[in-house]
């Protein structure tokens, strides 16, 4: 059994049927998560009948080491290859007080957005709880190296979130616990398409950051680029996304600017009026391009009046600065890639 695919709660039950002490759960995990050593052989504070119990029980195998591609702005893209040959990307984006990890819940994504790199590739598998939970443990280490830490995370890489919705609310629980990576809810963020029937869901459950890729702002338009939007229509997104207990959550609308698609003024009023409405703040993403995409970036002027639109309509309104894209580790980028020059398949 994977020990990284367990919550503290399930360990704890699991440990205790086993006729182990309830703390032993927390021991082990202080081990893995937060000492990052995975054999217990070196869990030095177990006897030594534990610790070959467990052994027999347990296997505790984080990702594989990440290739690593640094891009000119410090973002760092680590590819990790799985077992079974799927690749998964996660990325390092270095602020000025802040180290966030940008962390992917499936292998491919099957919801196709017509702008997203990741969708046109297709959709593989969910991630385990431990493939997900990995990705940070292995940022960690990587950080480590050079004093630094983590401070945020959010899931904004490859999948869909909510479409691997068991697995995310177990890793959040992980990435949560004081045993194990212990962020608070307020640094994590978990992005959505918009499958509006586990939003309310996500609300009850936990108490993290809601982010949704709305980028149109009626069904028409947004069922042109996000396929997802048939089967859960703008009012059905809306009102699910009223439905979450904001308070001591935040809801961020993003939006990715397609030049004279979805960046017209009239485009911008009505944006601001849903902002309003979800009392929601608004970043908006310039598009990154990729080989074969559909769209052109809207130049940069043209994003500076769709945000003084929001603006003046007392919307806080954010452009988000792409990183990371000579190493396609931006938004919407991620994918299995080929490197050092090697024609796109
Ligand atoms: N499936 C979830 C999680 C992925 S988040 C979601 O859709 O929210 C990835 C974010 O990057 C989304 O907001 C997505 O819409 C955006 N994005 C995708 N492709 C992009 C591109 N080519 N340029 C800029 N942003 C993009």
């Amino acid at each position: 059994m994977q020990i990284l695919n367990f919550t503290r709660n399930s360990l704890e039950e699991f440990l205790t049927g086993q006729g182990f002490k309830r703390f032993k759960a927390e021991q082990v995990m202080q081990w893995i998560y937060q000492k990052k050593v995975f054999s217990f052989e070196g869990m030095t504070n177990l006897s030594r009948q534990d610790r070959e119990t467990f052994s027999q029980i347990f296997e505790i195998t984080p990702l594989p080491e990440p290739q690593i591609f640094k891009s000119k702005d410090g973002t760092r893209k680590l590819t990790f290859t799985l077992e079974d040959g799927n690749v998964v990307e996660a990325v390092i984006i270095p602020e000025e007080k802040r180290q966030t990890l940008c962390i992917s819940t499936q292998a491919g994504c099957p919801l196709r957005c017509a702008f997203c790199r990741t969708g046109s590739l297709g959709f593989s598998r969910n991630l385990e709880v431990r493939e997900i939970v990995g990705q940070v443990i292995a940022a960690e280490m990587v950080l480590e190296e050079s004093g630094q830490r983590l401070s945020n995370l959010v899931f904004m890489g490859m999948g869909e979130p909510l479409l691997n919705f068991d697995n995310l609310l177990k890793s959040i629980d992980i990435l949560m616990d004081d045993f194990g990576l212990n962020f608070s809810n307020r640094r994590i963020t978990v992005s959505t398409a918009g499958i509006a029937d586990r939003i309310v869901e996500l609300g009850e459950r936990t108490n993290v950051n809601l982010a949704v890729s709305l980028h149109a702002v009626n069904d028409e338009k947004r069922s042109r680029i996000m396929p997802v939007n048939e089967r859960f229509g703008l009012k059905q997104l809306l009102d699910a996304l009223k439905g979450y207990p904001v308070g001591r959550k935040m809801i961020v609308l993003e939006y990715v600017l397609l030049n004279n698609f979805n960046d017209l003024p009239e485009d911008a009023l009505a944006l601001a009026k849903i902002a309003k409405l979800l009392d929601a703040k608004v970043n908006l993403i310039p598009f990154n391009t990729f080989p074969g995409a559909k769209f052109e970036p809207t130049p940069m002027k043209k994003i500076l009046e769709f945000q003084n639109l929001l603006v003046a309509k007392h919307v806080t309104a954010l452009i988000r600065k792409s990183r990371g894209g000579d190493e396609l580790a931006a938004c919407g980028q991620l994918g299995r890639l080929k490197h050092n020059g090697d024609k796109d398949a």
